[in-house]
């Protein structure tokens, strides 16, 4: 018979798999000689057994359940039959990993007509007995039965009404009807008296919380935080304690540092005369826990003790829940604190200067994305829990935003913190996004234009949201039920992808000198460069603030739509003859050249990777019949064939059309002045004393052919540049890997290629079949239906595009053991992507200003992690 239950003198802290953490923790604590209630955990095994036997608690389970209660019985002197001294037991849940108040709990476990009378003589508090009785059947009801709360309340209300008093100045009589109605109660909802067997009542509860694994809150919290569904639960029975037997008892919990700030100080709450759940249903306000030293010196100082203790043991701050019976302390659980991300760094790097822990576990302690809450304005939690969320989408860009509605670009004024929110957007809107507080678009998954430049921007977006019926005609639109209108309120949680109605309180982030000292650390194990996504000064003066190490991707497409250049940059388009596009390459050469000369030098001497020219040529064409105007009269041509020049670059599919080097082909020369640009910035930057390195990259190359003829005409265009100048500079010449053809032909890119960074947006595209702008229509029903365990534009997909730059990057270095590689999609700054480009070897990662301090985070720990095993 496979043991499937252990007693809380079997097992310790590593045990959590089979244990469950509550179970392994009530293990580790009655090793060390805490005081910890008797009792035992049944088994994750059990759990997965029960599953697999179709929802069936076996007997094999059941009697080892029984031999485990005899022995507490032989422990405590006594009886789970309720004869003499009652034996009562505690039935709670708990897995692997934390998911508070996710699964179900019930106290007082044991309780029937006979044992309430024993319990009543043996505290010689009859109102305690029918208390305790009362609360044990409300529980059991709602977790086994699922008789609702509220049936119950409700009789509740009615008697302290009736009486005028509160629940806990109710007496013994009071108690003793309560209960009589509440048997009726559970009578008629469940069509069969109340369980009077303490073990058939044990057995019911046990199987309930098994079942509780499954419900739907629980299902929701792994999902969202990535919890396997297939671990299962333990089960903890252990026997009660009580801290409602008078002003000499009471309960509560305590952490050893603050989890908000990271001070080092208690932090908790308790009450009198109470039990754990009064405390949490927040029908009495608790106290300060510094209170009880003046209540309860003796036990006070105790609790201190054991809080010193465990925070020590477990080198980590602790979450710990407590009993006081008649004046003993019981400790029930201790776990590892939940904190925010400055609560995270701060203990992390005092206990690093207490000689708790070393500086690599402090690395490992923080969770890498929580660092946005640093970076960027957050809710005030208190607040936005008052709230209902109208709708969720995306949670595109970290941050929260609140303002007022604005649905077109033109509309939004600096200054006034408006919300944008639009179907899409695309480079249009480029001026709009700057100037809003935040965005929110109907359309467009994670890596989207309104994902992207947001996140380079540090803005808060939410993009995706599928469920707004957007009315732009009539400067409304429908979230929900509720319909909002230009000019009213908003909030987005850029965090979470919340979208709700009316303003929220937000507070600034904070970066201390625990940050600070804690980044030093970071950048001291790293071992991948973190470079930044920048396409403009101020996204490299933020970058470099967050400590970028150089650029590895600017799209110099977002350079061209500021007033100055689009206008040549639509002539370059439309142009029929290569002497028309010639002199519109010829008015953009200047002003490319100086947008590089102010990159260079914002950068400094680190490396500067700019692509070349990449999206379909018809983003960049006017869409309104005013603009056709204006630029048909300074191209001397007429509207109408102008308007028929546009219609003739419309593409079926533009994103797999004519785009990236496949423009270069067509029309070289764009390629050419880019370069020329480029190297001219970079001579320029160098006689003024900076030493400065591009790197050009040509995007979308599938096949090496594309890359020879391509890569020649830039060469070309950088030799008549240098003999024009008389001098020359060093330069490097790479490309993207985001076509899978790339990958498995990177063998032969990479003898032509000096480095590869690779494009994972367009490869996730391109591999999986799914638009980058579509696929949020369909990936939350996958991911829902289990056919997706997360969105592949967000993270990675390892089996697939994993495999593929895998195979990459083996073939490339099997050519050119030195060639350089890196990433640039918006996977180089997601910390589970990150791990894996680490473990690809990868030379570098780049990623939006914004998210460097979470990809060195990232970079570090993988480091840390690899070295480990
Ligand atoms: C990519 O495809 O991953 C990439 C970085 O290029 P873009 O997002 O500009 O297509
Ligand atoms: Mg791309």
């Amino acid at each position: 018979m496979k043991k499937m239950v252990y007693s809380f003198e079997n097992g310790g802290k590593d045990w959590k798999d089979l244990l469950g953490g509550k179970g392994a923790n009530l293990a580790e604590m009655t090793k060390i000689g805490l005081p910890v209630p008797t009792g035992f955990t049944i088994s994750t095994d059990a759990c997965k057994k029960y599953y697999s036997r179709n929802q069936w608690l076996c007997e094999d389970v059941k009697s080892q359940i029984a031999v485990h209660i005899m022995k507490m019985e032989k422990n405590t002197g006594k009886s789970f039959e309720g004869k003499g001294s009652p034996l009562l037991v505690s039935v709670r849940s708990g897995a692997a990993v934390s998911m508070p108040g996710m699964m179900d709990t019930v106290l007082n476990l044991g309780l029937n007509d006979v044992s309430v009378e024993a319990l009543a003589a043996e505290s010689g508090n009859e109102k305690f007995a029918w208390d305790s009785y009362r609360r044990f059947i409300q529980m059991f009801s709602d977790v086994v039965k699922n008789v609702p709360k509220y049936k119950f309340d409700m009789v509740l209300e009615n008697i302290t009404e009736e009486k005028n008093c509160k629940i806990e100045d109710l007496k013994a009589e009071d108690f003793k009807k309560v209960v009589v109605e509440f048997k009726s109660i559970y009578r008629r909802e469940t069509g069969e008296e109340f369980l009077e067997d303490s073990f058939d009542q044990l057995i019911a509860t046990v199987e309930a919380v098994f079942k509780s694994w499954n419900n739907p809150r629980a299902i929701i919290y792994r999902e969202i935080n990535g919890i396997d569904d297939s671990i299962g639960t333990a089960v903890n029975v252990q026997s009660m304690v009580f801290g409602n037997l008078g002003d000499t008892s009471g309960t509560g919990v305590a952490f050893t540092r603050n989890p908000a700030t990271g001070e080092k100080e208690m932090f908790g709450e308790y009450l009198l005369d109470a039990q754990g759940e009064d405390v949490v249903a927040g029908i009495r306000t608790p106290k300060k826990i510094e209170g009880l030293e003046a209540e309860m010196p003796e036990v006070y100082k105790e609790f201190i003790a054991v809080c010193d203790l465990l925070e020590n043991h477990y080198k980590d701050m602790q979450d710990i829940e407590f009993t006081i019976e008649k004046g003993k302390l019981y400790l029930l659980q201790t776990r590892n604190g939940k904190r925010t991300a400055a609560a995270a760094i701060k203990t992390a790097v005092e206990m690093v200067e207490e000689g708790l822990i070393e500086r690599e576990e402090a690395i490992l302690r923080v969770d890498a994305s929580s660092i946005n809450q640093l970076l960027h304005k957050n809710f005030d939690q208190a607040m936005l829990k008052k709230e209902r969320a109208l709708v969720t989408g995306l949670p595109a860009s970290p941050g929260a935003a609140s303002g007022r509605v604005v649905f077109t670009s033109e509309d939004i004024k600096a200054g006034k913190g408006e919300i944008l929110v639009r179907r899409e957007t695309s480079p249009e809107d480029i001026e709009g996004m700057n100037l809003a507080e935040g965005i929110l678009t109907v359309h467009g998954g994670m890596t989207s234009h309104a994902a992207v430049v947001a996140r380079g921007m540090g803005k808060c977006c939410i993009s995706g949201c599928s469920a707004i019926d957007l009315d732009e005609k009539n400067s409304k639109m429908t979230l929900g039920d509720v319909e909002i209108a230009q000019g009213d309120y908003i909030s987005l949680d850029g965090n979470t992808g919340k979208v709700y109605k009316g303003e929220i309180a937000r507070k600034d982030g904070v970066i201390d000198s625990a940050f600070e000292k804690f980044m030093i650390w970071v950048d001291e194990y790293k071992s991948m460069g973190v470079r930044t996504n920048a396409d403009t000064v101020k996204d490299c003066e933020t970058a470099i603030r967050f400590g970028a190490e150089g650029i590895g991707l600017c799209r110099t497409e977002h350079m061209f739509f500021d007033e100055a250049k689009i206008w040549p940059v639509r002539e370059m388009i439309v142009a029929k003859t290569p002497l028309e596009r010639g002199n519109a390459l010829a008015k953009l050469l200047p002003l490319q050249k100086e947008d590089f000369v102010g990159i260079f030098k914002a950068m400094g001497e680190r490396p500067v990777t700019v692509r070349l020219l990449d999206p379909p040529l018809h983003e960049f064409l006017p869409t309104e019949d005013k603009d056709i105007e204006k630029l048909s009269e300074s191209m001397h041509i007429s509207f109408d064939e102008l308007k028929g020049r546009i219609e003739g670059l419309k593409e079926f599919n533009p994103m797999l059309g004519h785009r990236g080097c496949r423009l270069a082909v067509t029309y070289p020369e764009i390629y050419e002045m880019q370069a020329r640009a480029i190297i001219m910035a970079a001579i320029e930057s160098k006689r003024n004393g900076i030493d400065v390195k591009p790197e050009i990259m040509i995007p979308l190359v599938g096949e090496v052919n594309e890359l020879i003829y391509v890569k020649e005409r830039v060469n070309e265009a950088i030799k008549k540049v240098f003999k024009a100048e008389e001098t020359t500079i060093d330069y490097k010449l790479g490309t993207m890997i985001e076509v899978p053809r790339a990958c498995v032909t990177s063998d032969e890119i990479a003898n032509e290629a000096e480095f590869f960074s690779f494009g994972t947006n367009d490869l996730t595209q391109i591999t999986f079949g799914y638009s980058r702008d579509d696929s949020p229509k369909f990936i939350g029903e996958y991911k829902s239906k289990e056919i997706l365990a997360h969105d592949p534009f967000e993270s990675i997909d390892e089996k697939g595009v994993g495999k593929l730059m895998k195979m990459s990057v083996e073939l490339a270095r099997s050519e050119k053991a030195d060639i350089k590689l890196g990433i640039c999609g918006e996977h180089g700054g997601d910390p589970r992507s990150i791990e894996f480009c680490h473990s690809l070897g990868l030379d570098y990662i780049s990623c939006s200003p914004y998210r460097i301090p979470i990809a060195k985070v990232a970079a570090a720990q993988a480091e840390i992690k690899s070295k480990r095993v």
